[in-house]
């Protein structure tokens, strides 16, 4: 007998219901996708990042949706997770592909998350503020295996033997491959780049949807509190459309998202309200002054194509090299880099004092007065330089409100 006549049994191996392969794909997908929901909104959204508070029916459901369908409990989600972000790309870091390597991250991220879960530092460290109810300690912590065998027996009774089980194995490994897989490793190896992070995180793709928006990771690692990962007008981010519809039906409440700038009128002396102003904007501030930074590049090559071309061919060169922090510019890059800006004094400057404007949010040791005299300080060399996208760039700098 084979399978597919085993599958048609009618008192062992059939279910409630008797789909064909591509109705049983969709039902895969459609229950795969709910898990995926569950893990950016639930596990990633609101409990690692607190960015939403959710509705005490979508909570238990989340929670007992995930440990049917991954057997993750969530303070351990959430304390890895959480230092992911306060460890990114350091050897601390449980899954940075700069540091593992990708191919380590993308087939087996899900081993590393299940040894890091066994840290009892890292857990009690960043796990707080996660579930500790009765439900928690008495069953979703403690028994992990009884969720998906529960989840199995399910999709038998639903789908029969054969085809439930094949659905049971495709809502295991979705989450280790899409999350731990995926967004661990290529979301901080290939993709596009929004905004200028420290870390390597990267945007996979513009549009959110097979990983609930998660594909979003160089955002979300811009605004790692922001509930919506979606930036730019082009960008489609599912799991906020999610969180938006549970926000009408009055079963969440959006807490925070990316701030938007805004100005008034250039304060003639920077003060703490504009430090706090660089502080939430520094990612605005950083491609403003890229623009700042182009455009003193082109004055410069053409003043050094009319007087000195070879030097002008050398710069054209490097250009790229110019909006990449020095930090991750090999020593042999960042040397070539310093002899061709020797000739350059205007476009030197201007690459310098972004290293110099960086230190503001970048130095955690310093005062906020010393930050305050620091940035004003910042403000009145670049004003003093005569070079016009620099001057103009300080003045705009001024009046973020
Ligand atoms: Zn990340
Ligand atoms: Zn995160």
């Amino acid at each position: 007998m084979t399978l597919l006549e085993l599958r048609g049994h009618p008192f062992l191996f059939s279910g409630v219901f008797d789909l064909d392969w591509w109705q049983l794909a969709l039902v895969a997908l459609a229950l795969t996708h709910v898990t995926i929901a569950a893990v950016t909104i639930f596990l990633h959204r609101h409990q690692a990042h607190r960015a939403l508070e959710l509705h005490a029916l979508p909570s238990y459901f989340f929670r007992i949706w995930l440990w049917m369908t991954t057997g993750m409990v969530t303070k351990e989600w959430a304390a890895i997770h959480r230092k992911h972000h306060a460890k990114c790309e350091a050897v601390e870091d449980p899954h940075s592909p700069q540091i593992h390597g990708i191919s380590r991250i993308l087939w087996g991220g899900v081993e590393l998350y299940v040894k890091e879960s066994y840290n009892k530092e890292t857990l009690e460290r960043y796990g707080h503020g996660t579930p500790c109810d009765w439900l928690e300690r008495n069953l979703l912590g403690r028994f992990t295996v009884l969720g998906p065998v529960l989840m199995g027996v399910i999709d038998v009774c639903l789908f029969g033997l054969f085809s439930g089980l094949l659905v049971l194995v495709a809502q295991l490994v979705w989450i280790p491959f899409w999350a731990a897989g995926v967004i661990n490793g290529i979301g901080h190896f290939w993709g596009y780049r929004t905004f200028d992070s420290l870390d390597a995180s990267t945007n996979i793709v513009p549009w959110g949807i097979l990983i609930g928006g998660e594909e979003l990771h160089n955002n979300h690692h811009a605004f790692a509190t922001s509930a919506k990962l979606s930036n730019k007008w082009y960008e489609f981010d599912i799991g906020w459309g999610y969180i938006r519809a549970l926000e009408v039906l009055r079963l969440a409440e959006v807490k925070r998202v990316a701030p938007t700038p805004r100005f008034t009128a250039a304060k003639a002396v920077c003060d703490h309200e504009t430090l706090q102003a660089v502080l939430t904007h520094r990612y605005d501030i950083l491609a403003t002054y890229a623009k700042s930074l182009k455009a003193t590049y082109a004055q410069e090559l053409g003043r050094l194509r009319r007087f000195s071309p070879s030097d002008a061919l050398m710069l054209q060169g490097l250009r790229r090299w110019l909006h990449r922090d020095d930090r991750k510019l090999a020593e042999a890059e960042r040397e070539k880099l310093e002899a061709v800006l020797a000739v350059s004094k205007p476009l030197q400057t201007v690459y310098n004092m972004r290293k110099e404007l960086m230190v503001v949010w970048e130095r955690s040791s310093a005062t906020r007065e010393q930050l305050v005299k620091q940035l004003q300080d910042w403000c009145h060399r670049a004003e003093a330089s005569g070079i016009t996208p620099l001057i103009e760039f300080s003045q705009r700098l001024r009046s973020y409100a």
